[in-house]
């Protein structure tokens, strides 16, 4: 069993506290470790020492402080399988979904290695005789990161490159229920030489949280879980004048109109509504037909949702591992059971699901319910777990305003073979990240991820332009040098 420690002004520490929350293999119920509930004092630690270390840091020019960057990726590269295996095991995704999962959290840091030219300013000369007005970009100051379990390795690069090429320093909380990965990665940063105190690690749940929260050095805040921690991290960071963005859950709709590839769109809708066993902010779960769409997307769905292949994610074969624990187990389960009773038809039933060799595992088959309506649990409620809801509508104006109506906006996508429904879906459709023939519509690093309504508390987003903006501030300065005073030499 490993210790899980934080890593705090260039050291290894056993933090000191009574309280530890199991981390436990939720295919085989191993126990791998257990995660230090920390609270105030190991946070004000990492604060101290980031703040120690940001006079320094802010000093370094941006082209030295991406060289630590570049290092980093060349470790995280020569790691990758090293690295998602700890992911599989803690997370129970596969290894090919962990990999993938690593090869985003690259793209991060290559796209924050171009920070000598994405924090430039600007000037402009003579706004009046003589007077020139510059904008020039600085470290917001001390930032931390709060982690959701789902993608242990890559949400924190949507944040911890920029942070710090930007000048920041930077503390990050990883999910108490999947703190491994970071332990691993932290090993690699430890390898790249940066300053003490530019990167720390806390561990713990929500009493580090509030510490975060509420500790006046730290001066932004980036969080990514579920929408009513989201927007309590928001209120409460907002409210002592903190920088802060909050992505929150979703509800992702697919619509699927009558002219769309049907076999394509069934994959790749599978793929999106089972893989990592739902457990993503941008899986479809959802499935809006139109139409004459029913019947052959109905058929080919269920039977790509019986025939996936579920067990450990580090056995070959295997397309979907266990969802994160039993008590995620049992809460996905009663919503299906909640949703038969009240009239949706369960066509493909996931409940009950015992792998062989893995009977401790938390284990739940891909299900599809069918005749969901609006306002009902399947309908309202982020399940987070491998169960797809299907509606039916007769024109793709009732599927858009369906899709509309829901509270949460982070993804909707749509499958047709016509460029004008697609135009017109890319048009009114309120969601952030938008899939034309596409399940998973997740923005590579050089584009901002864009949750929308109750899926994002916030302005700026993560990743790209957005995390460069986010963690800078601007500042504009405007100067007089009158000509006469010119002197000659
Ligand atoms: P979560 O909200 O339970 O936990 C996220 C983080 O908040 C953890 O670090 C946890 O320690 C902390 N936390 C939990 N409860 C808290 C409380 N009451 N007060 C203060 N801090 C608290 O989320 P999760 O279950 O780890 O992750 C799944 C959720 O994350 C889903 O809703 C999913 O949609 C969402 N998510 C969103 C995105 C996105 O980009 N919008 C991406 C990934 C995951």
């Amino acid at each position: 069993m490993q210790k899980v420690l934080n890593y705090i002004n260039g050291e290894w520490v056993e933090p000191k506290v009574t309280e530890y929350l199991d981390v436990v293999n939720p295919a085989t119920g191993e126990l791998l470790g257990r995660t230090p509930v920390c609270g105030p004092d190991d946070v004000a630690a990492a604060a101290q020492a980031a703040s120690q270390a940001l006079p320094g840091w802010r000093r370094t020019p941006a082209q030295e402080r991406v060289q630590y960057l570049f290092k980093l990726r060349d470790l995280m590269k020569a790691n990758m399988d090293e690295i998602s295996r700890t992911i599989v095991m803690e997370c129970g995704k596969t290894f090919e979904e962990a990999k993938a999962e690593m090869v985003r959290a690259i793209e991060n840091v290559e796209v924050a290695c171009g920070m000598p030219i994405l924090s430039k300013g600007e000037i402009a000369e003579d706004i009046a005789p003589g007077i020139d007005e510059i904008m020039i970009r600085q470290p917001v100051g001390v930032c931390a990161t709060i982690c959701p379990f789902n993608f242990p390795g890559m949400i924190p690069f949507w944040y911890l490159p920029y942070a710090i090429a930007c000048g920041n320093t930077y503390i990050i909380k990883p999910s108490e229920k999947v703190p491994l990965t970071m332990q691993l990665i932290f090993k690699l940063i430890e390898q790249i030489g940066l300053p003490k105190g530019v990167i720390n690690l806390v561990n713990g749940a929500k009493e580090a949280v509030d510490a975060i929260l509420d500790h006046p050095v730290i001066r932004g805040i980036t969080f990514v879980g579920s929408t009513p921690v989201a927007r309590y991290i928001y209120r409460r960071a907002a409210e002592q004048g903190k920088r802060v963005q909050a992505q929150g859950g979703a509800k992702n709709p697919v619509i699927i109109l009558p002219d769309a590839d049907m076999e394509m769109a069934t994959k790749i809708i599978a793929d999106s509504a089972f893989g990592c066993a739902g457990q993503r902010c941008l899986a479809v779960s959802l499935a809006v037909t139109v139409g004459e769409a029913r019947n052959e997307f109905t058929e080919l769905i269920c039977d790509a949702a019986s025939s996936r292949v579920v067990g450990y994610g580090l056995d070959a074969g295997v397309q979907m591992g266990p969802v994160i624990n039993h008590a995620s187990k049992t809460r996905i389960e009663q919503f299906i059971t909640q949703g038969s009773q009240g009239g949706a038809k369960v066509c493909v039933d996931g409940r009950g699901t015992v792998i062989k060799g893995y009977e401790k595992g938390s284990f739940v088959r891909p299900t599809i319910v069918a005749d969901v309506r609006p306002g009902d649990e399947l309908w309202k409620t982020e399940i987070f777990g491998p169960v797809l809801g299907l509606m039916h509508v007769n024109t793709i104006d009732e599927a858009i305003a369906l899709a509309n109506s829901h509270v949460y906006g982070n993804q909707a996508s749509l499958f047709t073979s016509s460029g004008s429904a697609a135009r017109k879906f890319r048009y009114e459709v309120e969601a952030g990240n938008v899939g034309i023939n596409i399940g998973v519509a997740a923005p590579m690093a050089f584009f901002p991820f864009s949750g929308w309504k109750e899926s994002f508390f916030g302005d700026l987003h993560g990743q790209g332009m957005d995390a460069v903006e986010f963690f800078t501030q601007k500042k504009v300065v405007i100067e007089r040098w009158p000509k006469e005073w010119t002197r000659k030499f």
